[in-house]
Parts: structure tokens; sequence; C-alpha cells
């Protein structure tokens, strides 16, 4: 069922893989959004529903052991691309979800004497569940700033975290600046005054895999659909101990293991946070995406990606009235290139730029605070995935140059 994917890399040999690339007339640089999906995947999520459809957990019949087989089997899947045992795996939406539900279940353990930091860098999703924390249990909430150029202001670490941090969450990729977190100096602080440390995945995620114990941090939240699989998917993984001192958040079927009419008690992690049928195909998928990319010549594919990332800051900073926000060097840095016109609107260029086949994201990208600190109401952004080429940067620097001509005459 799986397709080959060879040492060494070509960028448009592995685009042949994904049918959803096919018009010729589509440049889709708007990956951070969401990645399209590899045959490899698509023939997996067709296979569990015609031959491996049924509900897990305990069902006697063959369908059900399949589904289970199926479901299990891609919780290995994914534990194996992040480093992990699949113990750790709790199988979620997708990041926010997988956030909500950590807020959530520390929503029975922090009150007023404690303190969550997050940052300025920081997606809606990994902010407002910590806001929601802040006016319901009265945690105290504070924000690392970022410098000039977007990243975190890690010389001003000291000022936020104090000894009543209980947890730090940040990025570990900006969805807007592409800058990477440093993450051995965050834990540094976190280790000093026993904070937990969680990190939103969902930008770093699709870009290689991970050994999450030797990264050093206890909760790291990532979205299937950003790195080629389903919508509908996720992870949230914990470290045991992490995971074994919190409560469920969503409660109901599959997660318990006794019921009367007055309580309950629950399962060992993950199936505790796992209430309810389980979005089973998109956990199929998701471990179907995990076996493809962990075929992948990994320090091919990120040369690759970072050379697409400096063709385009630079071809966009060359541009007349063009920013690029964030990082222009290469160094702990995503393919992420968001960018600002003067005199421009950023959704009138992607709409123009679409009419040439040019996909990119428009506005304020989840981050408004992050947005707001670099002094811009919103931006233009191109994301970079592993099926793209310079040919795309070409046409996207092409594409900006003539948009700009023409809606600035
Ligand atoms: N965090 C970051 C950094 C993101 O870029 C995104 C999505 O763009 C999210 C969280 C939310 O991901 P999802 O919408 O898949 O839950």
């Amino acid at each position: 069922m799986d397709q080959p994917v060879s040492r060494g890399f070509d960028p448009r040999v592995v685009k042949r893989q994904f049918p959803g690339l096919s018009a010729p007339d589509l440049r889709y640089l708007d990956n951070a959004a969401t990645a399209q999906v590899p045959e490899a995947v698509l023939a997996a999520l067709r296979g569990f529903e015609i031959e491996a459809r049924g509900n897990v957990h305990g069902t006697p019949h063959r369908r059900s052991r399949a589904a289970q087989a199926a479901y299990d089997g891609a919780r290995a899947e994914i534990a194996g691309y992040l480093g992990v045992p699949p113990q750790e795996v709790v199988f979620t939406y997708g990041t926010t979800f997988g956030i909500n539900l950590l807020a959530g279940a520390l929503a029975e353990r922090l009150g007023p004497a404690d303190r969550v930091v997050v940052s300025r860098l920081e997606h809606h999703s990994n902010l407002l569940p910590w806001q929601k924390l802040a006016r319901r249990r009265g945690v105290r909430l504070s924000a690392i700033p970022i410098t000039p150029e977007g990243r975190l202001d890690l010389d001003r670490l000291d000022e936020v975290v104090r000894a009543d941090t209980r947890l730090i969450a940040v990025t570990h990729c900006s969805n807007v600046t592409g800058a990477e977190t440093e993450v051995a100096r965050i834990l540094e602080v976190a280790r000093a005054v026993g904070a937990r440390v969680l990190l939103d995945g969902a930008q770093r995620a699709p870009h290689g895999p991970l050994d999450l114990p030797a990264l050093g941090v206890d909760f790291y939240a990532l979205s299937g659909h950003k790195m080629y699989g389903p919508t509908g998917i996720g992870v949230l993984w914990g470290r045991s101990e992490a995971l074994a001192e919190l409560p469920p958040f969503t409660v109901g079927g599959q997660m318990v293991r006794s019921v009367t009419m007055e309580s309950a008690t629950f399962a060992d992690p993950p199936g505790r946070f796992e209430a309810g049928t389980p979005p089973l195909a998109g956990a199929v998928g998701l471990g179907a995406a995990a076996r493809w990319l962990g075929k992948l010549d990994w320090s091919a594919v990120q040369a690759h990606e970072r050379r697409l990332t400096g063709h385009a800051i630079a071809g966009l900073q060359a541009l007349p009235g063009v920013r690029v926000l964030g990082p222009h060097d290469l160094e702990r840095r995503g393919p992420v290139v968001s960018f600002v016109a003067e005199g421009v609107d950023s959704l009138a260029l992607c709409l123009r730029l679409d009419e040439d086949g040019l996909a990119l994201r428009a506005g304020h990208h989840c981050a408004q605070p992050l947005h707001a600190a670099l002094g811009v109401a919103g931006s233009a952004r191109a994301s970079f995935a592993l099926y793209n080429d310079e040919d795309e940067v070409d046409a996207l620097l092409l594409g900006v140059d003539r948009a700009l001509h023409e809606l600035r005459s």
C-alpha cells in the first residue's frame, strides 16, 4: 500500500504522491494552515473504512478487534515519530483541543497561588485556554516578551518566570515569524522553579521526527492535518508521570474503570483522556502519515525547506516597500514567511495572488497580540512544505511583484 520514498530527496518526485496537488496551475503555499495528503494516507483511510471499521474497546467480534489493532498500531506509529512510548500518546482532535485538554485538567489543580507563563508569540490556541483558566480559577498569567525580530526574548525570562510558576506553555515554532524556540533555555528556568513545560508543536511536528524525551519537555501538542494527515486528529503527548497526575478533561464512555450512580473511577492514561468513540479513521490516517514521514531523508528535506525559506525571504525583502516579519537568518527558523507590503492590504494581495494560482494566507493568522507587538494588524503568509520547489518560490516572487504594481497603481 505504501509508496517507497527514496533516500536523498526530490520534491517533484514526492509531489506526485499527492493527488491534491495534481492541478498544474496550483501553487499551494499555505502549508502552515494545513498540508496536503499523500496517497499512502488516503489508502490507509480507505483501507480502514472498508476492512477494519468497527468500534474499539472490548467488543468481542472480529471487526472490533481489527479496529482496535488499527487504532493501537496508529498510536505506535505516531509514538515512534515522536520518540516516545505509545502509552504516553493521547489522541485528540488537534493542537487546539490538546491544549484545552491540558488547561481543563489543570483547572482542577491550579488556583490563585499559581502562575502559567505563555509568550507574546503564541497562536490564540495557546493563549485563550490559559486566559480562560485565569478567569475561572484566578490563576495568574504572564507572557514572555519578544524581540523586535519576532523571537522569544529569553534574556527577559527571569522577569516573568517566578517561584509560583507551575507551567510554561510556549510555541516550538511560531506560525507567523517562523522563530523556533530555544527549548534548553526555557527548561533551565522551568526546572529552577519546578514548573512543567508544554510546547505547542503544531508548526514544528511536520518538519521532521522528534525525540521528545531528549528535548526534555513535559507536554507536546500537535495537529495531524499539518503533518500530511487527516483533519480532526491530533496528539497531546505527556510524560508518564506528568499525565498520571492529571484528572480527565472530557468524561463519558470508554475511559472508566467503574461507574456507580454517584461516582466513577477512571482508566490509566492515555484512555483516561479519550472519552467517547475516538476519531478512529483520523488516528489511522495520522499513523500512516507518521509512517510515511519516517521514511524520508530528513537532513535532505530540512535543507530543501531551508533553501526555499531563504530564497523567499531574500526575494521578498528585495521588493520595494515589502517587510518580512520574523528573523531573516535561517538559524532556528521554520519555513513560514509572513510579510507586509506598504500601502497594500494583505487580503487584497492574497486575493490577487490566488488569481495566479498562488495559495497564501492573509490576516492575523490567529496571532493578534503578536501582530500588534510587531506593529501591524495582519500579514500575508507563504509557508512551505516538502513538496514545494524553487520554481514555486520564483512564481511567488514574480506574482507578488506584479500584484503590488497593480494594486498600488
Ligand atoms: N498552534 C499553532 C502554532 C498553529 O499554527 C496552529 C494552527 O495554525 C494551532 C496551534 C492550532 O491548530 P489546530 O487548528 O489544528 O488545532
